[in-house]
């Protein structure tokens, strides 16, 4: 039980539905194990009670507040600043009440988007670095479009995104077209139904990720992939799902005999640590947390 006193200083976080989320859990263990007296409180809050939402974080003098669906493309409207891989992607999911030079809250508030930095932290964790490494990306809903925007900015040399003809394919000609031209990575979007080209790119690439959903429930018996011949032994192969902890994608490319497979818990961790940072400036110690939410 958190120590909470007049001083105790809130976090929140805005989504709906939002009871079933791990995130108070993981912001409380971090603060309570940094020293922090700070706590985060999930909130019910959708598109339609969102500004007042954002306001309160001023006049409440709250540290910020973590946002997700449906307010991560909308919430841009009520912040007086967005940082550039938020805004290249068009979805923020952390809110920061920045602090003066006393470390007082000053009401301007700053938005970020940490799942993309996440990821790429993760992969990094990892004694990964993959400047200049091409890339094949499944997706482009939020997670696929914040790695994909975030990698390109930190250095991804190439990118080819494929996704089904849905229509979340035209937000991934988008992405592709703001990535061309703001950053130094050349990218491409595919039909995922030309599975001869998914090949040929998987067999050229460093790293895959698959940021589509497929893999979880209702999804948790399908893969993209047809069969382990897409799968080179060491390209990177990554997964946003982690529930279950190893999708059939994550099992075919293991079978391939890739060495380097990893699920969406270090994306989970790390988006969440970094948010953290962004409020209070401390580093968590990332073993404690892995092994308090058993990763
Ligand atoms: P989204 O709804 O924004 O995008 C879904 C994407 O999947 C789209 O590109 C869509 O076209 C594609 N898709 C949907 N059904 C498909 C199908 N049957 N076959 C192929 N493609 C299909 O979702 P999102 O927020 O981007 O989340 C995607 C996945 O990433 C989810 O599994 C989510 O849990 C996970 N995620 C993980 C983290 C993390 O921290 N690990 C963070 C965010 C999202």
């Amino acid at each position: 039980m958190p120590n909470i006193t007049g001083h105790t200083e809130l976090v929140g976080l805005m989504a709906y539905p939002i009871r079933h989320s791990q995130s108070p859990m993981t912001h409380n263990l971090a603060y309570d194990k940094n020293g922090d007296d700070v706590i985060q409180l999930a909130f019910e809050v959708d598109n339609s009670t969102l500004e007042s939402a954002v306001e309160s974080i001023r006049a409440l003098k709250m540290l910020g507040s973590n946002i997700s669906m449906p307010n991560k493309t909308v919430v841009h409207k009520y912040l007086d600043d967005v940082d550039e891989a938020a805004k290249l992607c068009g979805a923020i999911n952390t809110v920061v009440n920045e602090r003066d030079e006393n470390g007082a809250v000053t009401g301007h508030l700053k938005g970020y988007n940490t799942d993309g930095m996440g990821y790429w932290q993760a992969i990094k964790e990892e004694g990964i670095d993959f400047k200049g490494m091409k890339m094949v990306l499944i997706g482009t809903g939020g997670a696929a479009t914040a790695i994909a925007v975030r990698g390109a900015l930190d250095g991804i040399g190439q990118l080819d995104i494929f996704n089904i003809k849905d229509k979340s394919y035209s937000r991934g000609e988008e992405i592709v077209d703001i990535i061309n031209k703001n950053t130094g990575c050349k990218a491409e979007m595919h039909d995922l139904a030309d599975l001869a080209l998914l090949k040929e790119k998987m067999q050229a690439a460093d790293i895959f990720c698959d940021a589509t959903g497929v893999g979880m429930h209702p999804l948790e018996d399908l893969s993209n992939i047809p069969d382990t011949s897409y799968f080179r032994k060491d390209l990177i192969v990554t997964d946003t799902v982690y529930a279950p902890r190893e999708t059939v994608m994550m099992k075919q490319a293991k079978e391939a005999g890739c060495e380097r497979v990893y699920n969406g818990m270090g994306m989970m961790l790390f988006q969440a640590l970094i948010a953290i940072e962004l409020y209070t400036g401390k580093k968590t110690p990332v073993d404690y947390m892995k092994e308090k939410l058993g990763i």
